[in-house]
C-alpha cells in the first residue's frame, strides 16, 4: 500500500475561521459552500454555548481532524487525459470509524465536503451509531461521463484516498451522482490493493458483494418515519398529506414512494429536469418508473409540467402543502426564499438544505422544521447494519433491518422531541445541542492526546 501518496493533510484549523480559507479567488461557489461550512459550525457554536460546554472540549468539536486534497489522472474514452480533483475529510473519528458518503458533482469543493463530514459526525451522534463523520467528493460532471470513464475516476480517486479508508478506519458510502456500483468498483479497488475481499471498506455495496437488505431506500424510509410521526405530533392526519418533494434520487424517490404508499398525497415534485405538479396527486410508481428510464422527471404524462428547474423549485417551494420535503443539495432555503415557504412543515431529506438565516425566518412563521442530522439518518443507520453484518459475514433479514431502523429512529425522534419541548427549543437546536453533548462526554472521557 503506498504511504500517503498524493496527499495533502492540511488547513484543517483555517477551514471553519470566517474569512480565512483557501488561498485562491473567491467565486460564487466558493462562498457558498463557505456558507454552508459557517452554518454547520456556527450551529455547533450555538449549541456549546447554550449546554455551557468547556471551551477546550468545545474547540475540538469544532475543527475538521483530517482533510486530505488529491489531483489525479483519469484517461478519457477520447484517449485524451484529463486532470481531477477530489477530497475526503474526516471531520471526527472520536466515536469510532469515521463514515460519510462520496459525492461527484461538478460544485464540489473542500468546503462543501468539511461541512458535510461536518454534518455526518453530528449526525451519528444523534441516533447513537458508532461512528465519526466523513464526507468525499470529487469535482466532475458524471452525467457528461461514460460508465467507463466513471470507473476509471472511481478506482483512481479510491487509490489516491486509501491512506485515509479502511473497515477500521473510514468507510465511505453513496452520495450524489454515486450509487451501489461506485462503491463495488472502492470495494474491489481496495481489496484488489489488499489481497484479499474487504466488504467492509464500503456501505451502500450491492447484496451479492455484501450488502445489506433494505439500505437502498433507508434513508427514504427513515424520512417516511419521521414525517408521519411529527405529522402526528403536530395533530394533522396523514392520510391525505399534501407533500411536496425535491430532487427524485435516491432519498427523494424513496421518501415520496414511501409516504404514497402510506395514503399521502404527493403534489409537486422536481429534479434537474423541472417540476410536475398535480393537486390530484402524483402517480409515484410510475413517476418512479419513467424516471429510472429517461434519467429524470421530465415527459411524464401527468399533470403540469414546468421545464425550468429554477422556476419549478420557486412553485414548489411556496407551494400552499402540508409537508416540503428538501431532497436534493444543500442551501436552497435561504435568507431570501424562506418567507415564501408555503409548507406547515420542512423535513430535511438532503443535508444542509436550510440556511441558518433561513432557520430563523421559518421559525418566525411558524414552520416546524425536522434537521437534517436527525431526519435523513436513516442511510447512516442502515449503513452501520451492513458493516455490522459485513463484520460478522452474517446476512439479516429485510424486515429485521426495517425494524431495527425504525426502533433507531424513533428513539432519537422522541428524544429530540422531548428535549427540544424541555428547552423551548427548535427541533434543530435539540438536535445540535444532543448530538454535541455526546460527542463532549465522549471526548472527556477519552481525553486529549497526548
Ligand atoms: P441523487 O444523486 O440520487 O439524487 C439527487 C436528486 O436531486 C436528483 O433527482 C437531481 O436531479 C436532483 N437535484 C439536484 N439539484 C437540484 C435542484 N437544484 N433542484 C431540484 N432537484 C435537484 O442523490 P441522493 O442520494 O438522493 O441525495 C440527495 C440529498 O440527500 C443530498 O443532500 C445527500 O447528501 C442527502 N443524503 C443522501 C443519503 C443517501 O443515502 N443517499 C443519505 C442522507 C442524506
Amino acid at each position: 500500500m503506498p504511504a500517503h501518496a498524493g496527499c495533502d493533510f492540511s488547513r484543517a484549523e483555517s477551514l471553519y475561521q470566517k474569512g480565512s480559507g483557501l488561498a485562491r479567488q473567491e467565486d460564487r461557489l466558493l462562498s457558498q459552500s463557505q456558507k454552508f461550512l459557517d452554518d454547520v459550525i456556527g450551529r455547533i457554536d450555538s449549541a456549546a454555548k447554550k449546554l455551557g460546554l468547556d471551551p477546550n472540549v468545545h474547540k475540538t468539536l469544532r475543527t475538521p481532524r483530517r482533510s486530505l486534497i488529491v489531483t489525479f489522472p483519469v484517461k478519457m474514452d477520447s484517449g485524451d487525459v484529463e486532470i481531477f480533483t477530489g477530497y475526503r475529510v474526516q471531520y471526527n473519528y472520536v466515536k469510532g470509524p469515521s463514515k460519510g458518503g462520496i459525492r461527484y458533482h461538478p460544485d464540489v469543493t473542500l468546503e462543501e465536503v468539511t461541512a458535510l463530514a461536518g454534518l455526518m459526525a453530528l449526525k451519528c451522534a444523534v441516533v447513537d451509531v458508532p461512528f465519526g463523520g466523513a464526507k468525499g467528493g470529487v469535482a466532475c460532471e458524471p452525467k457528461k461521463m461514460s460508465v467507463d470513464e466513471l470507473e476509471r475516476l472511481t478506482r483512481r480517486y479510491t487509490y489516491m484516498i486509501l491512506p485515509l479508508v479502511g473497515p477500521e478506519q473510514d468507510i465511505p458510502a453513496p452520495d450524489v451522482n454515486t450509487n451501489y456500483q461506485t462503491m463495488s468498483w472502492i470495494m474491489d479497488t481496495y481489496s484488489m490493493l489488499r489481497g484479499y475481499t474487504v466488504p467492509g471498506v464500503v456501505t451502500g455495496k450491492p447484496l451479492q458483494l455484501g450488502g445489506s437488505r433494505g439500505r437502498a431506500t433507508a434513508t427514504g424510509r427513515g424520512l417516511a418515519y419521521v414525517t408521519e410521526n411529527m405529522l402526528r405530533k403536530l395533530g394533522m392526519g396523514i392520510d391525505g398529506a399534501t407533500v411536496c418533494v425535491q430532487g427524485f434520487g435516491n432519498v427523494g424517490m424513496n421518501v415520496a414512494r414511501f409516504l404514497h404508499e402510506n395514503r399521502c398525497k404527493i403534489v409537486g415534485v422536481t429534479d434537474m429536469t423541472g417540476g410536475i405538479f398535480d393537486p390530484k396527486g402524483i402517480d409515484i410508481r410510475g413517476l418512479a418508473v419513467h424516471s429510472e428510464k429517461e434519467k429524470g422527471i421530465r415527459g411524464f404524462p401527468s399533470g403540469e409540467f414546468i421545464p425550468d428547474f429554477e422556476e419549478a423549485n420557486r412553485k414548489l417551494l411556496s407551494a400552499k402543502v402540508d409537508v416540503l420535503i428538501p431532497a436534493a443539495l444543500e442551501n436552497q432555503i435561504t435568507e431570501s426564499n424562506a418567507s415564501d415557504i408555503g409548507a406547515r412543515l420542512v423535513v430535511e431529506g438532503a443535508n444542509g438544505p436550510t440556511t441558518r438565516g433561513a432557520d430563523e425566518i421559518l421559525a418566525k412563521k411558524g414552520i416546524q422544521v425536522v434537521p437534517d442530522i436527525l431526519a435523513n439518518s436513516g442511510g447512516v443507520i442502515v449503513s452501520y447494519f451492513e458493516w455490522v453484518q459485513d463484520i460478522q459475514a452474517y446476512l439479516w433479514s429485510e424486515e429485521e433491518v426495517n425494524q431495527r431502523l425504525k426502533s433507531l429512529m424513533t428513539g432519537a425522534f422522541n428524544q429530540v422531541w422531548e428535549f427540544a419541548d424541555r428547552h423551548r427549543a427548535t427541533l434543530r437546536e435539540a438536535a445540535y445541542m444532543l448530538a454535541v453533548d455526546k460527542m463532549a462526554e465522549v471526548t472527556r472521557l477519552r481525553g486529549i492526546f497526548p
